[in-house]
């Protein structure tokens, strides 16, 4: 957007350890063999946008005052900072995870389950977060009713149990109706629902997962979603409070002026999800735009989106949210068809349509 607004007047460095992109669901399409994880990367290298350069460098530290990032590679000063580095996984937050389980919430996770879910042919397979807030509640869900669909379409459902443990009272709290329409899935397919509960330790020794009332699971999968931390460099800023950075819910400001935050690294009043990333980074242009253009600012930021749902049977459902709008969030549900599968599809092609091609 600051490009198209302001082209090469603006110079914008956008800084990444990583050299591409992967969208949060694709680590479900590779996990489940429908694709490789070479091919859902979107190189960085493919961004041409006037006035954006592309740096691969690794951030060790953000000085929000003098708005001046220090990386591997050198220093940067600016006039703005947006700070969107996302949450890291604490692997070591659930003792044992690392070497008793798996997680799918990487890309390198997803791709390392990919052959163990394809050999997995009998016993008990548990899908269990590790502590919230993470990203993109559904995710579990989908996980759970999409393995369910892949030991059926090997003919081994029969042998194999499936439980899904989740902090949450409820699959998806903010919408009644998608919860309850994943509640019945799990029922349906027999997917043993575990609410209220998160997984607190593993012993690699027994094939044992302990949750937090102290309840043991014994597994022959664990299928682990890790709890989540700001990365250390944004800790050691003196941004956070509680673990994330906080900000002005309407506008993303930190409390430093000309300093930003948005996605999964910020708190922001929405759920940890690309959409709302999205969202915010578009209120930020749109501020940023105004000041150069002497124009109006935007609104604020309502932090609506809509997130799609893989239901498994071919279909996917989508629940739009509002979390800031209004006096309370909420989360309307369509129900899952085979239609919704054209339009994720589109979420997607669009998205990278705008972001990666010239
Ligand atoms: C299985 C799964 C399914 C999902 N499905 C969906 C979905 O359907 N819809 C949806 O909206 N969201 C979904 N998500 C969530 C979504 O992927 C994230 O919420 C989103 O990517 C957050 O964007 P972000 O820019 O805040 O962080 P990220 O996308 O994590 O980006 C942060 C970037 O910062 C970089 N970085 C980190 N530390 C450093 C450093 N020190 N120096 C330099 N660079 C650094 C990283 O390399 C990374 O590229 C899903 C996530 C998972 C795991």
């Amino acid at each position: 957007m600051l490009s198209e607004a302001a082209g090469d007047a603006v110079e914008v460095t956008v800084i990444d350890r990583g050299d591409a992109f992967v969208f949060g669901f694709s680590k479900l399409d590779v996990m489940f063999g429908r694709t490789t994880a070479e091919a859902v990367r979107l190189p960085y290298r493919d961004i041409a946008k006037p006035g954006v350069t592309v740096v691969r460098e690794t951030v060790t530290a953000i000085d929000p005052e003098a708005r001046r990032v220090t990386t591997d590679a050198g220093v940067h000063e600016a006039d703005v900072l947006v700070i969107a580095l996302g949450a890291d996984y604490d692997m070591d937050a659930t003792p044992g995870l690392a070497e008793g389980g798996n997680e799918f919430y990487s890309l390198a996770g997803a791709e390392r389950l990919a052959p163990l879910i394809a050999g997995f042919s009998e016993g008990h397979a548990v899908i269990g977060v590790c502590g919230a807030p993470f990203k993109c509640p559904p995710a579990p869900s989908e996980c759970a009713l999409l393995l369910h669909d892949a030991l059926v379409a090997r003919g081994v459902r029969d042998a194999c149990q499936i439980s899904f443990v989740i902090p949450f009272g409820t699959p998806v709290p903010p919408s009644p109706e998608t919860s309850a329409a994943l509640t019945t899935a799990f029922t349906e397919r027999d997917i043993a629902f575990i609410p209220g509960r998160r997984i607190a330790s593993v012993d690699p020794s027994r094939s044992v997962a302990a949750l937090d009332d102290a309840t043991e699971l014994a597994f022959d999968l664990l299928l682990g979603v890790p709890k989540h931390r700001a990365a250390e460099v944004v800790i050691a800023s003196g941004l956070t409070e509680d673990g994330y950075i906080p900000v002005d819910f309407a506008t993303l400001q930190t409390r430093f002026d000309g300093v930003y935050a948005l996605g999964d690294v910020a708190t922001a009043g929405v759920p940890k999800a690309g959409v709302f990333a999205e969202g915010a980074a578009r209120i930020v242009a749109q501020t940023l735009i105004a000041q150069l253009q002497r124009g109006e600012s935007p609104g604020p930021h309502l932090g609506r989106g809509s997130c799609y749902i893989e239901f498994g049977h071919g279909h996917v459902g989508r629940v739009d949210i509002d979390f800031l709008s209004g006096p309370t969030r909420t989360g309307v549900f369509n129900a899952p068809s085979a239609a919704l599968i054209a339009e994720k599809e589109h979420f997607g092609s669009s998205r990278r349509e705008r972001w990666f091609a010239g």
